[in-house]
């Protein structure tokens, strides 16, 4: 009974002694690590190479995890005080509270899964109650943070805040430093791992829903409505191409015959560059009037608005708001033709016939948003029958793929690009009483190794030249004359596709109008 009471004084007296803020962070930052974060370690131990670079990638994780929260915990409790204790404990009972959702449904934290939990009614919501909840939430949450909401602190001189605070900077900074050449690793593993990243995952994840319902519920600003149409009919289609660059199309000077079915359509390639490195950015300005922070009614919209019969396929994501009625994703293809191979973009261009045939307008816009060069698994992206440039590179970690086997693959995602294109133009020969025209433009270029770069996303200031040449190709079935135009941009699309529909508007730019 004594040694009982001695342990119990001695646990008072070690929990109510007075410790340096660096001891306390240190410690919940290992507590965070070591109590929310199995099943990341064991995915992140599933999905590295078993070797010695492996290795390095799961004890850098490590490494950075502790350095990280401990630089976290140490700036909100030192600027925070007794607000950044609540706040820490808040978050610890909600890791917690995760963790049982992770451990028991296998859930992964993502922007969905948050829209979820906030549109979740508490009457659904108490249906997920268990004891085990419960004591998760207890154990792993909640007395720890009592710990922490009561432990007597020693905050130290702001010298020793910034040496603590430029410590964890330069640890963080070197383990960064180590891995850039595991960038395509943490590249493709991120929505995993960072959905199992606590409390990170259902912050960013939080704050990502958030900015997608805004996005989502941004109101355009109206343009004025069309002065005046013409009245031949006409059907345009664009194809927006993901990650294409000019200098592996034929069409615009590259060794290897890959535009073979478009050279014999005779199509203009003009030469153009991308206003973005980023798809989000770049499909915004194909679809807009001029450049502009804010949301100008994009082009199907516009044209939706003003009489035109518009339909939109996709493959891709990034796309403004659409206000129309026939839009169909892959998953909405899929289901009306079932027969349609769904893992490359073919299906976005089946049944296109029988839906032009269907409609009762004299002008008909398609677009078509795919995703046939986006990387980093170009092969993935192309049938057998356009695997024309072997051997191919299988590997996601394109640092140490082999050069000539990464350009294969991509060489025959461009292949199979031309392959598309030129199906649209056969489906528009069927259609005689109509002036057709197919514009394909691709929203950014690519990196495939030059000056150790690889994908897109470069800021625009320092972006090279494959990241910014892009195709931009026209065909027209009565031969329209094409304006000699130095250097394209993603505006001309707009000002194009309305005068090829004989749309007349106020705000209309000749100089952005390639047709003569
Ligand atoms: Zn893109």
């Amino acid at each position: 009974m004594k040694g009982f009471k001695d342990i119990v004084v001695r646990c008072t007296e070690f929990l109510n002694r007075k410790r340096s803020l660096a001891y306390v962070c240190a410690l919940l930052s290992a507590y965070t690590l070591f109590a929310f974060h199995y099943p990341f370690f064991s995915y992140v131990a599933e999905n590295v190479s078993h070797d010695l670079n492996g290795t390095w990638i799961v004890c850098s994780m490590f490494i950075l995890m502790l350095a990280l929260n401990y630089l976290v915990f140490y700036l909100l409790l030192y600027m925070g005080r007794v607000v950044g204790r609540y706040l820490l404990a808040i978050l610890t009972t909600g890791n917690a509270v995760v963790l049982y959702f992770i451990n028991t449904y296998n859930v992964l934290i993502d922007a969905s899964m948050m829209g979820n939990v906030f549109n979740t009614q508490f009457s659904e919501a108490s249906s997920f109650f268990s004891w085990s909840a419960v004591a998760y939430a207890l154990i792993l949450g909640v007395v720890p943070s009592i710990l922490l909401c009561r432990k007597r602190i020693d905050y130290g001189s702001i010298r020793l805040f910034l040496r603590n605070l430029a410590i964890s900077l330069v640890v963080v900074g070197s383990v960064v430093a180590g891995n850039y050449k595991n960038t395509f690793w943490v590249d493709r593993h991120a929505p995993i791992i960072g959905s199992k990243l606590l409390p990170w995952s259902y912050i960013v994840n939080s704050v990502r829903y958030y900015n997608q319902w805004k996005r989502a519920n941004q109101k355009e600003i109206l343009l004025p409505d069309a002065e005046e149409i013409s009245d031949s009919k006409d059907i345009c289609v664009l194809i927006i191409g993901e990650s294409a660059r000019s200098a592996n199309f034929s069409l615009y000077g590259y060794y290897r015959n890959t535009n073979p079915l478009m050279t014999e359509d005779g199509v203009t390639a003009l030469k153009a560059r991308a206003s973005h490195t980023n798809t989000l950015n770049a499909v915004r300005a194909i679809l807009q009037h001029k450049p502009s922070r804010e949301l100008h009614e994009i082009l199907p919209n516009y044209l939706a608005r003003n009489g035109v019969d518009v339909m939109w396929r996709s493959s891709n994501w990034g796309t403004p708001p659409l206000h129309f009625e026939k839009i169909l994703s892959k998953g909405k293809l899929k289901e009306l033709y079932p027969e349609a191979d769904n893992n490359h973009d073919g299906i976005l261009f089946h049944g296109l016939k029988e839906e032009i045939l269907e409609s009762k307008s004299d002008k008909i816009f398609i677009g078509i948003h795919t995703y046939t060069s986006h990387g980093p698994e170009y092969y993935s992206n192309t049938p057998d029958e356009f695997k024309r440039f072997m051997p191919e590179c299988r590997t996601v970690e394109m640092a140490n793929a082999k050069r000539e086997e990464l350009i294969n693959a991509y060489d025959n995602t461009i292949l199979y690009t031309d392959h598309l294109v030129h199906s649209v133009i056969e489906v528009l020969r069927e259609f005689p009483d109509r002036r057709a025209c197919v514009i394909f433009i691709s929203d950014h270029g690519e990196s495939l190794g030059e000056g150790g770069l690889y994908m897109h996303g470069v800021p625009m200031n320092v972006a090279p030249a494959e990241q910014l040449d892009i195709p931009f190709i026209v065909w027209t079935s009565d031969n329209a004359k094409i304006k000699e135009i130095e250097q394209a941009d993603h505006y001309y699309i707009y000002h194009s596709v309305l005068n090829f529909l004989g749309i007349k508007s106020s705000f209309y730019d000749e100089t952005k109008n390639i047709f003569e």
